[in-house]
């Protein structure tokens, strides 16, 4: 059978864009449909706008910095608008380059919300395409449970453009993206709380780090309430009162729900090609990224797995190399995956947390830790601390873990994920000569076991 394309691509976020161009790089014919924006959940509600505000409410402490450096800044004030649409023209921007990379590739855009009709036949906006081979890249969207008044919630979607900026704000969850938002609203002047209904946010992150940001946040005066959550909200003129399961309650102007995101797989025809789905709605795939139907395929949040944008893009990676190229079947370790939390300050990790790392090896580690007030700050008069942890296999000498909290930790763990995936030695951190003055050359100097585990 003839087929209108080799590859057909659903959804043009991070890990579609990345198989589409890198397939019809390799000679074939692709084609991939987008219903909402180019680039997906990173460029336009994620990762890159998130980071933009963050960078936007850093400025106060900077301007109050400042003073100690000699420098004398006239009171600074906050004017939403402007950061809220640069930042949209920035996007903008993006969204242009990806509109051009994938033309310069030669891959076909069919604008709209695609549907599978059969196992190779798509259709969008009334129009059908076959194709031999079909990636569902459809990433996945926030979700707000249940309760009386859950339609006076916003989710992260939402703060990105926000008519005017509230003077108080409730965030709801305890995953990252609540805490980056947390300190988003607190940096830009909202006085801001943080629910979560468990004892401590960050559940996946290494406890020491956990414990750390949430005395962090507690000095940027970030009101935390754990242990709660929210049962009903009721308005009051314009307000927003939260009922919580404690019987007590909060009044806010602004309730952000970070609770949690699903799958995108509704209405994708996805049971008219026989593709099967996992509890929460995910596509379930091999390690090849195959679905149950062999020639349909699925990476990167719609798989709900690891969900972070790095990740969709090396899976797209694999995708076109294992597709259209004779060499060796590429897979993505998913080990030593680093990562940051926006928070401020900021979390980098990379490998094993303390409890995992004790769990997969039992009590043979040697843990080092370090925390000290960043140089900046020894003039500045900030409270605000650096933290650090390395943790070491005992038995070869290996760093199985770091994690970091601090300014510019993302920067600063990057380089570190390099030595870890190529299996670095705690002796070869050692023997590595540090740069100084920098936070970073702690990772090199940290000499006293604070104990075994
Ligand atoms: C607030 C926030 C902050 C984040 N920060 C970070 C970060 O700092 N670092 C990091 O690594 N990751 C971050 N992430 C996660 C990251 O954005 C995702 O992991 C990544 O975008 C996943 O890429 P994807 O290709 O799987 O899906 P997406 O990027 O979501 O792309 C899916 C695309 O498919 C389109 N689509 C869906 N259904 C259809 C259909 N039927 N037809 C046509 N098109 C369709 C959607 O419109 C979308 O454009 C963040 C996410 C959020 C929400």
């Amino acid at each position: 059978m003839q087929f209108d394309y080799d590859l057909y691509v659903i959804g043009a976020g991070s890990g579609g864009v990345r198989a589409a161009r890198m397939s019809a790089g390799h000679g074939a014919r692709v084609a991939i449909a987008e219903s909402t924006y180019l680039g997906g959940t990173c460029v336009n509600v994620g990762c890159v706008p998130k980071k933009l505000f963050v960078y936007g409410s850093h400025f106060h402490e900077d301007f109050d910095d400042a003073s100690a450096y000699g420098w004398t800044v006239a009171p600074a004030q906050f004017d939403w608008p402007t950061l809220r649409d640069n930042k949209s023209v920035e996007i903008q921007r993006l969204n242009g380059i990806y509109e051009n990379m994938l033309n310069a590739a030669g891959v076909d855009l069919h604008l709209g919300h695609a549907q599978l009709v059969d196992p190779h036949t798509i259709t969008v906006e009334g129009n059908q395409y076959t194709a031999e081979r079909i990636l569902i890249a459809t990433g996945g969207w926030p979700v707000v449970p249940e309760f009386p008044g859950n339609e006076h919630v916003i989710t992260s979607n939402d703060a990105f453009h926000l008519p005017t900026f509230p003077n108080e704000v409730t965030v709801v969850g305890g995953g990252y993206i609540a805490v980056e938002f947390a300190g988003i609203f607190s940096g830009l002047g909202a006085q801001t709380t943080l629910l979560y209904r468990g004892p401590l946010f960050l559940r996946n992150f290494d406890d020491s780090v956990r414990e750390f940001v949430k005395e962090e946040l507690i000095k940027k005066n970030i009101e935390l309430r754990f242990n709660t959550n929210v049962e009903s909200i009721e308005m009051i003129a314009n307000r927003r009162r939260l009922h919580l399961t404690d019987a007590t309650h909060v009044d806010t102007d602004l309730v952000l729900y970070a609770t949690g995101r699903k799958p995108n797989t509704q209405n994708l025809g996805l049971d008219a090609a026989g593709v099967q789905l996992g509890s929460n709605g995910e596509v379930l795939v091999n390690a090849s990224y195959q679905t149950n139907i062999e020639h349909i395929y699925a990476i990167g949040d719609v798989t709900d797995r690891i969900q972070l944008t790095p990740v969709a893009i090396e899976e797209g990676m694999c995708i076109a190399n294992n597709l259209f190229t004779d060499r060796p079947h590429k897979r993505l370790s998913y080990d030593n995956i680093p990562t940051a939390v926006f928070c401020q300050p900021n979390i980098g990790t990379v490998g094993l947390t303390e409890a995992q790392a004790i769990e997969r090896h039992g009590g043979d580690l040697a843990i080092y830790e370090s925390q000290f007030r960043p140089m900046k700050h020894t003039m500045s008069g900030r409270e605000e601390r650096t933290f650090m942890k390395m943790i070491v296999r005992k038995t070869d000498d290996v760093v199985i873990g770091v994690h970091m909290v601090g300014p510019d930790a993302g920067e600063i763990l990057q380089g570190i994920a390099v030595a870890m995936v190529a299996g670095a030695t705690k002796s070869q951190f050692d023997a590595t000569v540090g740069i100084h003055p920098t936070a970073a050359e702690e990772f090199v100097t940290l000499r006293e076991i604070s104990r075994r585990a």
